[in-house]
């Protein structure tokens, strides 16, 4: 009986798998299909930017239709300025960065830049407007210097040099025995969550787009690293129109408004100083991070 049992018992194991390799590969055929309804219309213009205001017009979206994210969402970066978005972890914060990139479009309302809706823009000329430096930045086993200057190939040495200043990398790159020639990567050097961060700050600003998105990282990082962050973010600011979605609020008090999101709503928006004489949602948040801060230095 066991003889028979182990074979069969075997084959339904087959089966299984073969089960759910299909329903994987369904799932990538959906999301492939759905990931190509994102292409440029018959008649897409390229962007054309003068200093680049982004502006939310009663945006909303979901995933899913069962489930929106972003209900309703208005608000406007003028050019030039930076916008900080905070708000509880799934409140629809990073969502909003997909929509302007146009990873997915909007199920109501309109997102434009310098006035013109992205949906009837190439996708290349509103990529090559938007820099990102995501939460977790992937660096290739090459060069610091390869790592930052795949953002322009072809980058000179000088444009090279100029973002390391403006990203706060020259201490640590001149700290290592080869300096941007050093190798790092799964097979080189291991460098921390900030110095990541800041690497891609300047692939990010070596690209030269108007815009610059910033997606802060959710780890915890050093005061000392936070700060580095902080600066190299603030050299950033002045030559582009900013939105950071910032887990830590100390790094955005500077912003020229901040939004906080709560489920896909704008609650509040405002300075932090105006948020702060607001006593709501910001304020609360504040004086919780405030008090963390205290209790682990
Ligand atoms: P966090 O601070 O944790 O990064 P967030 O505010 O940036 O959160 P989003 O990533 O914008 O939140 O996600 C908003 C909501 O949308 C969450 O409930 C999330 O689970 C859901 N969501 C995000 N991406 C997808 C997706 N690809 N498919 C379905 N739901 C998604």
């Amino acid at each position: 009986m066991i003889q028979l049992f182990l074979p069969l018992n075997f084959l339904g194991f087959v089966y299984r798998e073969i089960r759910r390799a299909l329903t994987d590969l369904e799932n990538m055929l959906g999301l492939l299909q759905r990931k190509s309804s994102i292409v440029d219309k018959a008649d897409a213009k390229p962007l054309v930017t003068q200093g680049a205001s982004i502006q939310f017009e009663q945006v909303s979206f979901a995933y899913q239709a069962d489930r929106p994210i972003l209900n309703n969402l208005s608000f406007t970066v003028a050019a030039g300025q930076k916008v900080a978005i905070v708000g509880a972890s799934g409140a629809g914060k990073s969502t909003i960065a997909r929509l302007l990139y146009r990873f997915y479009d909007v199920s109501g309302g309109r997102i434009l830049i310098d006035q013109q809706d992205i949906k009837g823009l190439t996708l290349d000329s509103l990529r090559q407007a938007i820099a990102i430096v995501p939460q977790d930045t992937v660096l290739f086993n090459s060069s610091i210097r390869d790592n930052i200057a795949y953002a322009k190939p072809g980058a000179s040495a000088s444009e090279i040099a100029q973002v390391i200043e403006l990203a706060q990398l020259r201490q640590f790159i001149d700290s290592l025995p080869q300096g941007d020639d050093t190798l790092v990567g799964e097979r080189g050097l291991k460098v921390s969550g900030g110095e990541k961060q800041r690497i891609a700050i300047a692939r990010a600003l070596l690209k030269g787009s108007p815009i610059l998105v910033f997606d802060e990282a959710t780890s915890a990082l050093d005061s000392l690293a936070e700060q580095s962050i902080v600066a190299a973010m603030r050299e950033v600011a002045k030559q582009h129109t900013s939105v950071v979605i910032a887990h830590r609020l100390s790094t955005i008090t500077d912003a020229d408004c901040i939004l906080v999101l709560r489920q896909g709503e704008l609650i509040e928006q405002g300075s932090h100083q105006q948020l702060l004489d607001l006593a709501g949602e910001y304020a609360k948040m504040w004086q919780q991070q405030a008090k963390q801060t205290r209790l682990t230095t």
